[in-house]
């Protein structure tokens, strides 16, 4: 049912891209709040939002500038949370071809992430080593991996994340992935809502910035909130550690 992961969820959420100057840069000097490298044990869970062709690949819909480049990244981090025990989750935006959150339907947004098409898939360099939480499957806004919103009636939905952090007893969440000032801020907020200790690494997200300072303005709500920032593995070892972090093989 789902292609290629165990216990995949459907809820649906928006990814758009993030923090431009983390991910144009790379380098942890220009960071503004990342102090350290996550710990990965048990009790943490790396969360991967919205790594799919239509925001990663610069020929997607609604592509975000940065973004593939922030994709092995990700990938070497997914092993490196893996190799410590932790947990690995991936989120989807997966739209039916018309929904409100279109253009095309009255929403604001270009047609993207539409469900079984290229947009939607993930990204081919991200490596996917646990189960993904579909969201928007049934035409709702969602932007959090943690919940959506129905269109219609506003009413909040919860996506299965929650269940499946809890029920591995987790109780830090990390998060990475697209885009800084849609998903990965509302999915930051929402964890630290729920509970969890959240960081976000601050040099494996990017971000739309529809408007100038979209994403600084993200990071510094996720900052107020109480959200602590990290620097990837790689980011830390600097560039060429992709290779490294992977197995052979692999980018
Ligand atoms: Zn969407």
């Amino acid at each position: 049912m789902c292609p290629g992961g165990a216990g995949c969820g459907s809820v649906s959420t928006d990814g758009l891209a993030g923090a431009r100057a983390a991910a144009e840069s790379g380098r942890s000097g220009d960071l503004r709040y990342s102090r350290a490298v996550p710990t990965y044990d048990r009790r943490t869970a790396l969360v991967i939002i919205d790594v799919q062709n239509d925001f990663a690949d610069p020929a997607g819909s609604l592509s975000v500038k940065g973004a593939d480049a922030i994709v092995p990244r990700v990938t070497a981090e997914a092993w490196t949370a893996i190799r410590s025990g932790a947990f690995v989750v991936y989120t989807q935006d997966w739209h039916p071809p018309s929904t409100p959150h279109f253009e095309k339907d009255g929403g604001i947004w270009p047609v993207h992430c539409v469900q079984d098409t290229w947009g939607a898939a993930f990204h081919p360099a991200l490596d996917v080593l646990g189960p993904w939480v579909r969201k928007g499957t049934n035409g709702e806004d969602g932007y959090s991996g943690f919940t959506m919103r129905d269109p219609v009636s506003g009413a909040e939905v919860p996506t299965e994340l929650e269940g499946l952090l809890r029920v591995r007893g987790i109780e830090n969440v990390v998060i990475a992935g697209l885009a800084t000032d849609y998903c990965i801020n509302a999915t930051g907020l929402d964890a630290i809502r729920l509970g969890f200790r959240t960081e976000v690494l601050e040099d494996a997200i990017a971000a739309v910035d529809l408007r100038a300072g979209d994403a600084e303005r993200a990071i510094a709500e996720l900052h107020a909130a109480g959200c602590e920032f990290s620097i990837s593995a790689v980011g830390r070892r600097g560039a060429g550690a992709e290779r490294d972090a992977a197995p052979a093989g692999r980018g």
